[in-house]
């Protein structure tokens, strides 16, 4: 069985080929795309994290430095009593903020001076005693500036706090020890904060791998332990070393970059930046490439659905065109339908082609008009031909019957002639109903005859041949019995359907009839016209010729024994 075509439009065909062959590549294209952004924006990141955990460790070390130098500078230069520095301290703060409290710590560890001032009767008692403190210890022992560990203050206050400190040394003699605490927050609360911004954890580390500052991503606080390897750095390693690893399981679960450096305080700094950022991003940009490709979809789709539409305006009125010629309706000749220049020349073939298959359709038909009526006309013709030729046919076969009649009628007489006796003795041997009819037979002959011509002349023996004839008439039956002349005064009769009796009987009468008629002859028997009749019949037509010799010779005998009379 044949399929039909299969149907297809062509904005369903140029919606597939648009989704084969330019978004999909597309798609693909994109999401190839996306995954070299993907990598590269990887790349950047460890290099981005390394870069900055390396900036933000010298920058926080410049920040301690600088703070230390400003104290190294007053402990070395300021000569009065130690315990009158208090407003050199206020001086010192003033002068770098961030630093949230000095102090000045005697050879012995106890605070004699403090900025700001502190509780009064703090001062000489064992609370002002720091002589635990690595602040004061690091310093009293190696005679160097130091930057401490994280600690909480209990002099003033107990916020987190990290110290820096210089020896103050006098003629070689350690007097004591100027110390600055340091608000954590002051200098690595911001620095955490921007980090976060770009999704980013900040950890800061001292050289015990106790935390001095963890952003609030990270699950630790203020001095809390790290012994996660992943984010310290070994001890004995030098400053300004820098490490960045990609880890795939991260403190979270997750997986990115984390980056520590060491900085030249013997701290660590680590960033942690997760990828989880980067794939937000790519994932943001995939929505914008897919939003961006449906509206390009869409705008061509509607471009060329409105393309579409003019086009199947366009045909659709040329269809309606040839729809209207091929009903014969009045195409308009009138406005033009809106049609892209494009299909105008097939619009006008179309009109040209109708146009001239009009005129061709109009000639067309006038043509069989005219050749209707002719034929018409022809027709009439020959009917009239054909009906004279009936009339003229007609006519003859009249003629021919009448020449057939003439034919066989003696035209003295009017009784028929051989040929007439012939055809029908013919006729009834043929007749197949006349099979087994019994046939009678007369041979009739006027007795002297040429007696009666040579005494009343010729033409008085022709009205005596016609008197015969119809007194002969009058004594036959009708149409079964048939009258001949078949000699000058001599005739025969034929009987059919009649045996020897009746034939007997019909010839008597005959012969009773002629002379009962009393035409005078007086040269003949009892000085009238008579006549002599002999007689024969046979149960059936066959051998007629024979029947008729049988008649003549029954004549002869009638003749021979005195005339005037019937002999059979
Ligand atoms: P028979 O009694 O023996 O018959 O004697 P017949 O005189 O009648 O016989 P025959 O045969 O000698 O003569 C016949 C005559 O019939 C001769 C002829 O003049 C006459 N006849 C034949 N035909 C016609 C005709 O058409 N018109 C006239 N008027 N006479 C005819
Ligand atoms: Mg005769
Ligand atoms: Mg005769």
């Amino acid at each position: 069985m044949a399929h039909p075509a299969r149907q297809w439009t062509l904005r369903r065909r140029f919606t597939r080929l648009l989704l084969f062959a330019a978004l999909i590549p597309a798609l693909l294209f994109s999401a190839v795309m996306l995954w070299q952004q993907y990598r590269a924006s990887r790349t950047s990141l460890g290099e981005r994290v390394g870069l900055s955990a390396s900036l933000t460790s010298t920058s926080i070390d410049d920040f301690m430095r600088s703070r230390l130098a400003g104290l190294t500078l007053l402990a070395s230069t300021r000569d009065a009593p130690l315990a009158d520095w208090s407003p050199d301290l206020d001086r010192l703060r003033q002068a770098y903020p961030g630093l949230t409290s000095a102090l000045v710590v005697d050879a012995t560890g106890h605070v004699v001076a403090a900025s700001p001032a502190p509780p009064p009767g703090v001062l000489g008692t064992p609370a002002s005693r720091v002589d635990d403190r690595d602040y004061f210890t690091v310093p009293a022992r190696t005679r160097k500036p130091h930057v401490s560990d994280a600690f909480r203050g209990r002099v003033v206050g107990n916020t987190p706090l990290v110290a820096i400190s210089a020896p103050i040394v006098r003629n070689d003699e350690l007097v004591g020890v100027l110390e600055a605490s340091i608000n954590v927050e002051s200098f690595a609360r911001q620095r955490g904060e921007a980090f976060r911004m770009n999704g980013y954890e900040m950890l800061l580390l001292d050289r015990g791998n106790h935390v001095i500052h963890a952003t609030g991503g990270l699950p630790y606080g203020f001095m809390d332990a790290v012994s996660d390897p992943r984010l310290t750095i070994e001890a004995d390693a030098p400053s300004n070393t820098a490490r960045t690893r990609f880890e795939h399981d991260m403190l979270d679960g997750s997986a990115g970059y984390v980056a520590r450096a060491r900085m030249s305080s013997g701290w660590t700094l680590v960033l942690v930046a997760p990828v989880r950022n980067l794939l937000l991003s790519v994932g943001r940009n995939t929505l914008v490439l897919l939003a961006l490709l449906m509206l390009v979809s869409l705008g061509v789709l509607a471009a060329t659905w409105l393309q579409l539409r003019d086009l199947a305006q366009g045909t659709g009125h040329l269809l309606d065109t040839l729809r209207k010629f091929a009903l014969g309706d009045p195409l308009d000749t009138g406005e033009q339908a809106p049609m892209p220049r494009e299909l105008q020349p097939v619009a006008s073939a179309i009109r040209d082609m109708s146009g001239r298959l009009n005129t061709a359709y109009g000639e067309l038909s006038n043509a069989l008009i005219t050749q209707r009526d002719l034929a018409a006309s022809l027709q009439r013709v020959v009917d009239d031909r054909d009906q004279e030729i009936a009339d003229r046919t007609a006519e003859l076969r009249n003629a021919v019957d009448e020449l057939e009649k003439l034919a066989s009628i003696d035209a003295l007489t009017g009784a028929l002639n051989v040929r007439g006796f012939r055809r029908d003795i013919g006729a009834l041997v043929e007749d197949p109903e006349c099979e087994d009819m019994s046939v009678g037979a007369l041979i009739i002959d006027i007795d002297h005859f040429k007696a009666y011509n040579d005494r009343y002349g010729h033409p008085a023996g022709d009205t005596a041949l016609r008197r015969v004839v119809g007194a002969m008439q009058s004594c036959m039956r009708g149409a079964s019995d048939t009258l001949a002349r078949v000699g000058g005064e001599e005739f025969a009769i034929l009987l059919r359907d009649a045996d020897i009796a009746l034939a007997i009987e019909v010839a008597q009468r005959i012969c009773d009839t002629v002379r009962d008629a009393r035409i005078p002859h007086a040269d003949g028997i009892d000085g009238v016209i008579t006549i002599s009749i002999g007689i024969a019949a046979q149960p059936s037509p066959e051998l007629m010729d024979h029947l008729l010799s049988q008649a003549d010779e029954a004549l002869y005998r009638a003749k021979r024994a005195g005339r005037g009379r019937i002999s059979r």
